[in-house]
């Protein structure tokens, strides 16, 4: 069997022990768990990478634990408006949401427009039309609000009233869902969902949706799904970034990753992380926070998870 492998994160950011309970964080784990095991299927049964990182990451959206689709975090306005894209590293075709007020799989749409092929990216209600039209789920938009994401908006509201936003935990503020895969024919792809960050603007589109940025994937290079502060990703083309340094400078993942990571986004003082795969299945998920949520496969079959230092082995 030719190598495949599977990487996946659900949000980086300060993530103090005490905001879950021991059974939190195992659930929190045992989530990625299934978000891996959905991935794996698909490329267990010789299916592309595309798809792999499409399956992951609908589990991940399906989830409360995580920052995209129901649970997503509320902007200011007390709304979850969603982006995701999805990008398939073989023919650098892309499709991409933002601001998706109704759609439940965002990263659904986005695969749906890429294979469409008009167009990149759909905003707003348009992307939801368009799901109407290809028969995926639309649902009221009071489905993807949860109590413990309008707590953090109030907690949010609280702090920018008084004028400490900085001390905001950022677990309030951020955690995005993404995936990225090589498949057994050798192509890569990424994806990546979010809600963006707790009380953003009103209209406010992240580096998730923005190819190069939060999401990238070229065979022969890598895939690439981030997660932390959009802005910074956008400024920097986070993955395309990476893609360049491993094509021009011939760096390897883990040295590109890191760099982009440790020395080009660090220095701002913002939370930044992300998984990155390349042509031969290695895996790395660099982040610069107390944490990041994140698994991946090894060739071998090899589940693991983290969420802190500790990286669990589920099937081992
Ligand atoms: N990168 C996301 C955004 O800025 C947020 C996050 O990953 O926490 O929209």
């Amino acid at each position: 069997m030719q190598t495949i492998a599977l990487g996946i994160h659900g949000g980086c950011g300060v993530m103090a022990r005490s905001d879950l309970d021991e059974a939190g964080w195992a659930d929190a784990r045992a989530e990625l768990g299934r978000a891996l095991q959905a991935g794996w299927d698909v490329l267990r049964a010789d299916g592309s990478a595309v798809a792999a990182v499409e399956a992951a990451v609908v589990v991940m959206e399906d989830s409360p634990h995580f920052n995209a689709g129901f649970g997503a975090a509320l902007n200011a306005d007390g709304q979850a408006l969603l982006d995701a894209a999805i990008m398939d590293g073989a023919t650098l075709a892309a499709g991409a949401v933002s601001a998706v007020p109704c759609s439940r799989n965002p990263v659904r749409v986005a695969r749906a427009l890429m294979e469409a092929g008009e167009s990149v990216m759909l905003t707003g209600s348009a992307a939801d039309r368009f799901a109407e039209t290809n028969g995926l789920a639309v649902m009221d938009p009071g489905y993807f609000v949860t109590d413990r994401q309008r707590q953090a908006l109030a907690r949010m509201q609280a702090h920018r009233a008084a004028g400490t936003d900085r001390l905001a935990s950022e677990a309030e503020k951020h955690g995005t869902v993404g995936a990225v895969a090589l498949d057994a024919a050798g192509h890569l792809a990424a994806a990546t969902s979010t809600g963006g960050f707790t009380n953003k603007p009103v209209g406010r589109i992240g580096d998730s949706p923005i190819i190069g940025a939060g999401t990238y994937a070229r065979d022969g290079a890598c895939a690439v799904s981030g997660t932390g502060a959009g802005e910074f990703f956008i400024r920097h083309v986070v993955g395309h970034e990476i893609a360049s340094r491993m094509r021009y400078l011939g760096e390897d993942i883990a040295a590109a990753a890191n760099r982009v990571v440790m020395d080009d986004l660090a220095p701002y003082g913002i939370g930044a992380g992300l998984v990155a795969i390349d042509s031969l299945g290695r895996v790395v998920t660099p982040y610069n926070t107390q944490g990041m949520f994140r698994g991946w496969v090894t060739p071998d079959g090899t589940f693991h998870v983290g969420t802190h230092d500790e990286i669990y082995v589920l099937n081992g």
